[in-house]
């Protein structure tokens, strides 16, 4: 084929509609595939040629092979589904890598297991220097009871311990950590957070919550070097690419984190693409360095100002209308005033910053959307895409005015799998209004998957399970009324994503001109018995058009 011929051929496959190419001889060809592209006008293909790392053009195998030549690399994926790659819309990469490097994983079955650990990490650490965990689950332990401040005394008596539960907004620390923060029985609870205590004794119970944590948190040195931070990143990409994931959104990056993607960029030890939310208290900085939402590039970008509400709901904190069940004086937690966040919000709505709010309970979730609404009445910003992180617990008119926004929610999508036992707290009524997918779907709405790692597994295949089947790891239904189709919720963890960070022009599905990010899997998700989508197993992961995992 001639080059001009060349180029009238793949202008009739619809390439260069999205962005000018630079080259129009594929360098990679993948072909005998069965793709689902996401792509509404092209939804179904066998093969695709790749140039620049870019999709080149999408079609039939006839098709892209007449685009070849002899040095093309050519791969047969001998029939494997291929999905666009999944993106992540709210997990914390860096965060989870720092602690992957250093703490004491308990992500374990048992207390007595979490002692072990912990006595042994102790073994290996100065007396007095801090023993530090993280993915605890107070739910998941053999012993049917929550680790106490006496668990974590009799495991490490001389070395401050601080244990974080997987949720991220409770923490459990021994009495030495106590001591230290000069925390005593008769300390009252800080703003916004609970010293929590044993109901029967009144005693403190090494359980701290929200605000409080601030309270042992400054006194832990930080001993991560910038080689750590980007170590840490290698480490969590790899480990997110060989789940299928090829974007994501860090929801509350520091300086250091987004730093920590550079060097790791630059290092060439980064394998996924990263869309950084900035925490607030960082964000007079940028704006006055003049950087908002948008600024980086495809690998490493600036994402929205991050602020949470409140409280979370694997920890049984999230602010409700209703009580948690079985304990009817407990609404949650709010975290902060709303005149605090109207004032912050509107600095950065003002200087162009894309605004993301963490709330979970229907309380938290209407406060946030009043404060988008009065922005954008007072300052009315064409499409800001306000995103409500997790944006657990809806209503019909919390919904409503979600849409009337065009705001953006990032449900839990792995939560109904893997934290199925604290659903009851929740109740069977109230499930069939959270993770709301059918019901963001059904209004229009462009919500996203996300797993919050660490709080929620990462693995898309599990969202996958979660939202079609609505039901945990028992097989026990959680919300069946938000059930959706695979292809749905294939199309909520790719574009959707996307259009979250303003890329959908750029990524999240695959066809002509976008970034050449793609799964293949070992089976069809499409055509899997539901309750087996979790084990659907992932063969390569492409970003970029780089294999960046095989299995
Ligand atoms: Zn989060």
């Amino acid at each position: 084929m001639s080059a001009s011929s060349r180029r009238d051929f793949l202008q009739s496959l619809g390439a260069f509609a999205l962005l000018p190419l630079r080259r129009t001889e594929p360098q990679t060809i993948l072909y005998n595939a069965n793709m689902l592209t996401i792509d509404t006008r092209n939804p179904r293909a066998q093969a695709v040629a790749i140039a620049d790392g870019r999709f080149l053009a999408v079609g039939s195998n006839d098709e892209i092979r007449a685009l070849s030549n002899s040095q093309v690399e050519k791969v047969d994926l001998q029939g494997a589904a291929v999905l666009p790659g999944f993106i992540d819309a709210h997990t914390h990469p860096c965060y989870a890598g720092l602690r992957h490097l250093r703490q004491v994983d308990c992500d374990l079955r048992s207390i007595s297991d979490i002692q072990a650990a912990v006595r042994q990490r102790a073994s290996q650490t100065p007396p007095g220097a801090w023993v530090l965990g993280f993915k605890y689950d107070d739910t998941k332990t053999s012993e049917g009871r929550p680790l106490t401040r006496e668990d974590l005394d009799a495991a490490a008596p001389s070395h401050p311990v601080r244990i974080e539960h997987r949720g991220g907004h409770t923490a459990y620390v021994n009495s030495l950590a106590f001591k230290m923060a000069g925390v005593s029985e008769t300390t009252p609870d800080p703003a916004g957070g609970r010293f929590d205590r044993d109901p029967s004794t009144s005693r403190l119970n090494g359980r701290i919550s929200e605000n409080a944590r601030q309270v042992i948190e400054k006194l832990i040195p930080s001993t991560y070097s910038r080689d750590d931070y980007r170590e840490a990143v290698k480490l969590i990409s790899r480990l997110m690419s060989r789940a299928g994931i090829t974007s994501v959104h860090d929801a509350q990056g520091s300086p250091e984190d987004l730093r920590a993607y550079q060097d790791a960029h630059a290092a060439g030890d980064l394998s996924l693409r990263v869309y950084c939310l900035i925490d607030y208290p960082h964000i007079d900085r940028m704006i006055e360095a003049g950087v908002r939402t948008g600024l980086g590039n495809e690998w490493v970008r600036v994402g929205a100002m991050k602020m949470t509400c409140d409280g979370s709901i694997s920890e049984r904190t999230a602010r409700l209308s209703e009580a948690y069940v079985g304990r009817p004086e407990d609404y949650g937690i709010l975290v902060m005033t709303e005149e605090d966040r109207y004032t912050r919000s509107r600095k950065a709505h003002e200087a162009g910053w894309q605004i993301g709010v963490h709330a979970n309970g229907d309380v938290a979730i209407d406060i946030v959307l009043r404060v988008y609404e009065r922005l954008q009445r007072e300052l009315p910003r064409r499409d800001p895409r306000f995103r409500v992180e997790h944006c657990t617990v809806v209503t019909d008119s919390l919904i409503q005015r979600i849409r009337a926004l065009g705001a953006i929610p990032t449900p839990f999508s792995t939560y109904v799998y893997y934290h199925g036992e604290k659903m009851r707290h929740y109740g069977l009524e109230r499930l069939n209004r959270m993770f709301a997918l059918r019901s963001f779907l059904d209004a229009g709405i462009r919500v996203t998957q996300a797993s919050d790692y660490p709080p929620g597994p990462f693995e898309p295949m599990m969202a996958l399970r979660s939202e079609v089947t609505r039901t945990d790891m028992k097989g026990n239904v959680w919300g069946p009324s938000q059930r959706v189709t695979v292809e749905e919720a294939i199309r909520v963890g790719t574009l959707h994503g996307a259009y979250a960070s303003f890329e959908e022009n750029l990524k999240g599905s695959i066809e002509p001109g976008k970034l050449a990010d793609l799964v293949v899997l070992g089976r069809d998700p499409l055509k899997e018995q539901p309750l087996s989508l979790v084990d659907i197993p992932v063969q390569r992961t492409m970003v970029g058009g780089r294999w960046v995992f095989e299995a």
